[in-house]
């Protein structure tokens, strides 16, 4: 059998000229959303003619690991809740090769199916990004890993498995006093999930997203081809996989860039009542030599009381101070800062840090200050994961947004959005932060605003049970998007999520073309991450 797809896919590249022009045609061609309902969707177009002789032919693979047929709800679920594609086989992977023969098989029987292919990490995606509606899902956790190898030289870097979590990549490089430089938020996520898309936090105004921080990665194409790719070898396919949204590779393997590792973290909250002085001052920071580590922030509006909440882990410079303040009633805007640091070295720090607080230009009384280690600072969001879970609201749907904001717009977007659009934040929290992207690369396949500062704006909501809140929620975010094309300001969309070619078109603008060209060479029948709806799997015509 693995001789007969070898000899096909050498024949068959002028088909594969055609399929492309199919391809193109076949991007997903109207409005329908096809996650609206959030149930079990079916989509209108059926996904390959004899479905029941798929399972039989999936059988008959030698793998290292193997395909499941039932009881596969779960490939069907993700973070976000609200989509939901039954897939018709899991293929729990053991190998490369496993993964590789999978693709070669798909592509031999496309003259007879439209089976396609979703790798699945963690499931953290929120709109069905990992699913393959009657398709095949790689269950990327069950791949066997090799142990991590790190390279302790002048350039040091790890060598991990696509599957690998953050979290353990975290783990596994401190015992080198090393760590990956540019991290998200939550570590419990795969390396080819957030390489995926870009992998943006506090870190990434100065070390760019986790995209700009791989040496090489190995990828499985859209051709079944195992690819070693890197800046300097292969390196279309190396920057189109890095932020291409699983279009045109199955990462398997990631060489991350490291960096010397600190101990400890100071981390610092301040407030601002008014936009402009909060920005500017974010600004200023990711401009500043010497500045924090980490910068972020976030939205308060109508949170009467969080001041209290912070108490149980920050001190506030002046208690008493801090004890009365008071917001009335205004929109409040955090500034979160982070810096790193040896404890034998305490003083220098404290020195650093009061210079820098001393150039901006926060409400005094609202100063509070927490010292963790860097491993709890990291790790921060998994310690709110255990406590919603205990209380279900882990699981409920999460209709997040996430937009990338020009620097020259986010005071429009501000006065536009906070406070008129959305009149409170009790769905979850607000993230607000401005990035340099002088420090990002722009030759991967991830699209931003083209100015030299964009911010982050992240609409982190829950639709909490028994509520009206997801229609609300989701009516709230187009409104924020309507707003953002009606003002032109020039917004992109993070983790992207659309219904028709032309949204798709729009988004990447005038990297559309390079986008289509590289999905017609490593993938051209489309079979690769049909969750994310750019292109439609290909029909084979022999
Ligand atoms: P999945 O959801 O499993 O997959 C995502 C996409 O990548 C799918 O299209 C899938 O087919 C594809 N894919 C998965 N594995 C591979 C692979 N090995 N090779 C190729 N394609 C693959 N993002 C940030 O940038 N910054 C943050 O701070 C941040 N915080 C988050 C916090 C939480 C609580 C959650 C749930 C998500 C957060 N995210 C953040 C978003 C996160 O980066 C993405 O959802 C990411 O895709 C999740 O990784 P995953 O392993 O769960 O991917």
């Amino acid at each position: 059998m693995g001789s007969t797809v070898c000899g096909f896919l050498k024949q068959n590249n002028i088909i594969f000229l055609r399929f492309f022009t199919i391809l193109v045609l076949s991007c997903i061609p109207d409005g329908t959303n096809l996650c609206s309902n959030p149930s079990f969707d079916t989509p209108t177009i059926p996904p390959h003619s004899s479905s029941s002789s798929i399972p039989s032919s999936l059988k008959t693979l030698t793998l290292d690991g193997y395909f499941s047929f039932e009881n596969l709800k779960h490939a069907a679920k993700d973070f976000g809740n609200i989509c939901h594609y039954l897939p018709i086989a899991v293929l729990h992977p053991k190998s490369v090769s496993d993964i590789s023969s999978t693709i070669k098989h798909i592509l031999y029987m496309s003259s007879v199916t439209k089976l396609t292919v979703a790798a699945r990490g963690r499931g953290h995606s929120l709109q069905g990004q990992a699913q393959a509606y009657q398709g095949v899902v790689i269950n990327m956790e069950s791949l066997d890993r090799p142990s991590m190898y790190i390279e302790n030289g002048e350039v040091p870097y790890v060598d991990v498995s696509g599957s690998e979590l953050w979290i353990n990549i975290l783990h596994e490089t401190l015992k080198y006093g090393l760590s990956p430089k540019s991290w998200t938020d939550y570590l419990h996520l795969t390396v080819g999930g957030t390489l995926s898309n870009a992998g943006i936090s506090g870190q990434a105004f100065r070390h760019g997203p986790q995209i700009d921080n791989v040496y090489q990665l190995e990828v499985v194409t859209g051709r079944g081809e195992v690819v070693t790719c890197s800046d300097k070898e292969n390196a279309d396919l190396f920057y189109g996989v890095l932020g291409g949204l699983g279009q045109f590779g199955i990462i398997t393997r990631a060489r991350i860039s490291l960096g010397p590792a600190e101990k400890m973290v100071k981390w610092i909250k301040v407030l601002y009542s008014e936009f402009s002085t909060f920005s500017n001052d974010q600004e200023h920071l990711i401009s500043s030599n010497n500045s924090f580590d980490y910068i972020e922030g976030f939205v308060m509006i109508n949170r009467t009381g969080l001041l209290n909440n912070w108490r149980s882990s920050f001190n506030p410079k002046d208690p008493i101070q801090a004890s009365q303040f008071s917001s009335d009633g205004k929109i409040l805007y955090c500034l979160e800062m982070v810096k790193y640091f040896n404890p034998e070295k305490i003083d220098v720090l404290n020195q650093d840090i009061e210079k820098l607080l001393s150039e901006l230009n926060y409400i005094p009384s609202t100063l509070f200050l927490s010292e963790v280690s860097y491993v709890e600072f990291l790790d921060r969001v998994h310690l709110s994961e255990i406590k919603l879970r205990s209380k279900g609201l882990w699981e409920v749907p999460h209709p997040w947004l996430n937009l990338l904001i020009p620097k020259s717009r986010i005071l429009d977007f501000a006065e536009g959005v906070f406070g008129n659009i959305v009149k409170d934040n009790n769905n979850g929290p607000i993230l607000i932060y401005p990035v340099n992207k002088a420090k990002w690369n722009n030759r991967t396949s991830m699209v931003t605003p083209d100015e030299d500062i964009i911010y982050l704006v992240a609409f982190l909501s829950s639709a909490l049970p028994g509520t009206d809140g997801l229609e609300h929620i989701m009516t709230q975010n187009q409104h924020i998007l309507d707003f953002c094309a009606k003002a032109q300001l020039g917004a992109k969309q993070y983790l992207p999520h659309y219904h028709t070619q032309d949204e798709w078109q729009a988004h990447f603008g005038t990297q559309w073309e390079t986008f289509v060209q590289r999905k017609s060479a490593y993938d051209p029948l489309a079979i690769l991450a049909p969750g994310q709806r750019i292109f439609q799997k290909a029909i084979s015509i022999t």
